[in-house]
């Protein structure tokens, strides 16, 4: 008998959109609600909502439960998309902001490895490395946003610091996305490009992009590759990769 529930946005199976695990097979179970009031935010996280469960992957067909769910549902709705479309690569992780739903994580997670194998990938805020260490050793991958202040409201370089310096020291995979566009500036790709290079040299800088409302970088091309150039400078591996589910107009 699970003790806990959670607010749950959408649960479906995709292709992973960001970072290097880019195309890969993909279960997504996305909570609801932030702490966070990101500019370009574009998640659907209202607490107060049904969950959506996408059955039919792609379909865009969405049943809706209402919240908050507990572990059992949805479990239930994990095995139900493994077993009916088998070969996810790792149950996403993402939001809102996940992790503040650490107790439920750690009851759904050991489930999850240990009952459909998959590996777990956690997407999350970089802005909250004490509840991330509660469930840091049930994840093999940990994808941690580095938000300038311009689109984040608030500066977060100490807590990013502190998330970014916890997945070094446990060694779990760490993917470092740096977050731009229009309304930030290159000081603070910057300032982002040379965190991960003093805290964890070993690891890819990822420029992730922000997409606009038609689905696009609202940086045009040029624009773009101006900003990888004079990232290369600061570190020997960074990738400028967008969302690619926003380009492939899928979940
Ligand atoms: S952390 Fe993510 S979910 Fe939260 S406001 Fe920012 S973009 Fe939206």
């Amino acid at each position: 008998m699970s003790r806990h529930t959670a607010p749950i946005s959408e649960v479906f199976s995709s292709l992973a959109g960001e970072g290097p695990q880019v195309g890969r097979r993909q279960l997504f179970l996305r909570t609801a609600g932030c702490h966070l009031d990101c500019s370009y935010c574009d998640t659907f996280t209202d607490p107060a909502e049904p969950c959506r469960f996408e059955r039919l992957p792609g379909s865009g067909r969405l049943v809706e439960v209402a919240n908050p769910l507990d572990l059992e549902a949805v479990f239930a709705m994990l095995t139900e998309l493994e077993g009916v479309y088998p070969g996810h690569v790792h149950l996403a992780v993402t939001g809102g902001e996940p992790l503040l739903h650490a107790e439920f994580l750690l009851e759904l997670l050991p489930r999850v490895k240990d009952e459909l194998g998959l590996a777990v990938h956690l997407e999350y805020s970089g802005t909250l490395p004490e509840e991330l260490r509660r469930v840091i050793d049930l994840c093999d991958v940990v994808a941690c946003d580095i938000k300038p202040a311009s689109l984040c409201g608030r500066d977060v370089t100490g807590v990013t610091r502190r998330s970014l310096e916890l997945c070094v020291a446990v060694g779990v995979e760490l993917v470092p996305k740096v977050i731009f566009g229009r309304e930030s500036d290159f000081a603070e790709v910057e300032a982002g490009v040379r965190m991960v290079a003093g805290i964890a040299p070993d690891a890819p800088v990822i420029l992730q992009p922000v997409h606009g409302p038609g689905g696009l970088p609202d940086l045009s091309g040029p624009e773009l590759l101006e900003t990888l150039i004079r990232a290369s400078r600061l570190h020997p591996d960074v990738r400028l990769i967008p969302q690619v589910h926003k380009l492939l107009a899928v979940r």
